[in-house]
């Protein structure tokens, strides 16, 4: 445990120098209000280095993620961290889940995850961010490549064993790697290889306080009705009800959008209501989802 612990710090002392060096600026610990986030926040804090903390509000988050989120937020601010919470524009306006639905025209799905990059992975552009991916959570793990030198020159003056990697696992790793250089954004993942177990026993040891839905039957938190979450999402709505009503609501208004623009192909559903059973059927998995048939596309 206190090898995986110095291994990470080491990863984000590195990661601060390169900021500091390459930005000129601290680097960014990312922060969701989730369990790996409250361990790389600790770690964070032990490593000494300078940082800054940021969050993108999601708008589809549970209440008590929120409060949590503001409370460290809070505590970070009394200790003289700068930690901010950003909220997620569209087309230059301000959006949240229940505007962008009818905006988009279709439900998030597996296939069709647009929301992540709108109201999840905004800001700290032209900033080293650190983010809390780890392995055994990662559905690309067979893909993902641990370590990855950041540029040709920096290349040179990072070693085989030093321990960087860019936010670009899976498939498309090569491109991803060249859009992150174009934004400028470099990644450090200081607790990639950090088991489930190690998390929790990390926690308990340290006396970390945490997110308390993990007490309520949760074993992730995340945005409430997350297509990734398949079957979880039911036991999510019984808890927060008022999120069902509010998707309810996006898609009649997805629907009334639908109707003046697709009106050689209108959509099925008579209601809200029957997209909204329609998305949590979970056809929309991954192979399964005919857009054309489901009436998405014309
Ligand atoms: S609902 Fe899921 S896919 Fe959408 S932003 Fe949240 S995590 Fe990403």
């Amino acid at each position: 445990m206190m090898d995986l612990e110095q291994k990470s710090i080491k990863r984000i002392k590195l990661a601060s120098e390169m900021s500091l060096q390459h930005y000129g600026k601290p680097l960014v610990c990312t922060y969701s209000g989730g369990k790996d986030s409250d361990v790389m926040l600790e770690l964070f804090k032990r490593s000494g280095v300078p940082f800054e903390v940021h969050n993108s509000h999601t708008t589809v988050d549970a209440p008590p993620t929120v409060y949590h989120i503001r409370k460290r937020f809070g505590e970070l601010e009394d200790m003289g961290i700068k930690a901010a919470i950003e909220m997620p524009k569209y087309k230059g306006k301000r959006v949240s889940m229940w505007t962008l639905i009818p905006q988009k025209g279709m439900p998030p799905s597996r296939l069709m995850r647009y929301c992540c990059q709108i109201l999840k992975e905004t800001g700290c552009a032209n900033r080293f961010i650190g983010t809390g991916v780890r392995w055994d959570e990662s559905t690309a793990r067979t893909e993902r490549q641990a370590y990855e030198t950041i540029s040709k020159v920096k290349a040179d003056k990072i070693t085989a064993t030093d321990e960087i990697m860019l936010m670009n696992d899976n498939l498309e790793k090569r491109k991803m790697t060249e859009h992150c250089m174009q934004k400028n954004k470099m990644v450090v993942n200081p607790i990639i290889d950090w088991e489930h177990r190690d998390i929790w026993e990390y926690i308990r040891s340290e006396r970390i306080e945490y997110n308390p839905l993990y007490d309520h039957g949760y074993s992730r938190v995340g945005c409430i009705g997350c297509p990734m979450a398949s079957k979880g999402r039911w036991k999510q709505f019984a808890d927060f009800p008022t999120y069902q009503r509010a998707y309810i609501r996006a898609f009649d208004k997805m629907l009334e959008y639908l109707q003046v623009n697709c009106k050689k192909n209108p959509p099925r559903w008579k209601n809200g209501y029957e997209v909204f059973l329609w998305w949590m059927e979970d056809k929309n998995i991954e192979g399964q989802m005919d857009l054309i048939e489901d009436g998405f596309i014309q």
